[in-house]
């Protein structure tokens, strides 16, 4: 089982191993600058060097560049759709210098423009962006579908990758499918999941999975994360989804609270220990 979680570069990016290691994971996901202002410090080009050193020996791989909580490649605001297209060009360049294949993006949110304009925009906005992004790979996420929020349904992920012309792939989010109406908790409720992902994405388009409990019951559309079986999909949930053969063997990265009750390490063996065999 190949799993971590999404952890900290404070102090440099390097330390993303060192982290990751302490939790007792093999892979996991960073953000390459803080997620929730347009600032982009530079990365220190000695520091990304020693990444991409330790990196390219795959002990801990993968590992996931989440995009920041601002960008919106959707949004009909001019000066927020060119700070999010300034920002993409910068998570790429990231990626390059630290070697890592795969950026994670929320779609993005319409917010009253319509989903097939929405859709289209994001399309369009990653086409642009397709002369750089040799080597780097988009991962769209599944999304919970609140508000105006894009990439809630399976269809619209592949209406989605019809449209861009650079390659992508899918992280299925467990709490975002889960609020969005897709039954994750019962073997046959996940077999039929799966058939979904199959017809539309394709499953070996499903590149890393983001483990999560929800706080919120199933098809909320709320996206709110909880400890690994203390939230509504629950342990039982849990054993089903991480034992499914289509799962199993995909990178399993946590971004589950760290706080009083459970961190990374405590939610990362509780998953460890509902693995059957
Ligand atoms: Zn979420």
């Amino acid at each position: 089982m190949n799993i971590g979680a999404h952890v900290s570069i404070q102090g440099g990016v390097t330390h993303a191993f060192d982290e990751i290691r302490e939790i007792g994971g093999t892979c996991g996901q960073i953000f390459t600058h803080s997620p929730r202002t347009w600032r982009f410090p530079e990365l220190d080009d000695e520091e990304a060097a020693r990444f991409k050193e330790i990196y390219r020996k795959k002990e801990i791989w993968p590992i996931l560049i989440h995009e920041s909580y601002l960008t919106n490649l959707a949004t009909p605001k001019e000066d927020i759709y060119k700070k999010s297209m300034e920002t993409m060009e910068k998570e790429i360049a990231a990626a390059k210098a630290l070697g890592i294949e795969y950026i994670k993006i929320h779609p993005g949110s319409h917010l009253g423009q319509g989903e097939d304009k929405g859709l289209l925009q994001i399309a369009t906005s990653l086409n642009n962006l397709e002369p750089d992004m040799e080597e780097v790979i988009i991962l769209l996420e599944t999304t919970a579908g609140k508000g105006t929020d894009l990439g809630y349904t399976f269809q619209q992920l592949q209406h989605l990758r019809d449209l861009i012309n650079c390659e992508t792939g899918i992280c299925l989010d467990t709490c975002h499918v889960f609020a969005a109406g897709y039954d994750i908790t019962t073997r046959e409720g996940l077999d039929r999941t799966m058939n979904q992902v199959d017809s539309t994405v394709g499953i070996s388009n499903l590149r890393a999975v983001q483990l999560n409990d929800s706080k919120y019951p199933f098809n909320s559309r709320k996206d709110e994360h909880a400890h690994i079986g203390l939230g509504e999909i629950g342990e039982e949930g849990f054993r089903v989804f991480v034992n499914h053969p289509a799962i199993r063997d995909l990178p399993l990265i946590l971004e589950t609270p760290v706080d009083a009750t459970r961190g990374h390490r405590q939610n990362l063996e509780t998953v460890r220990s509902l693995v059957t065999s």
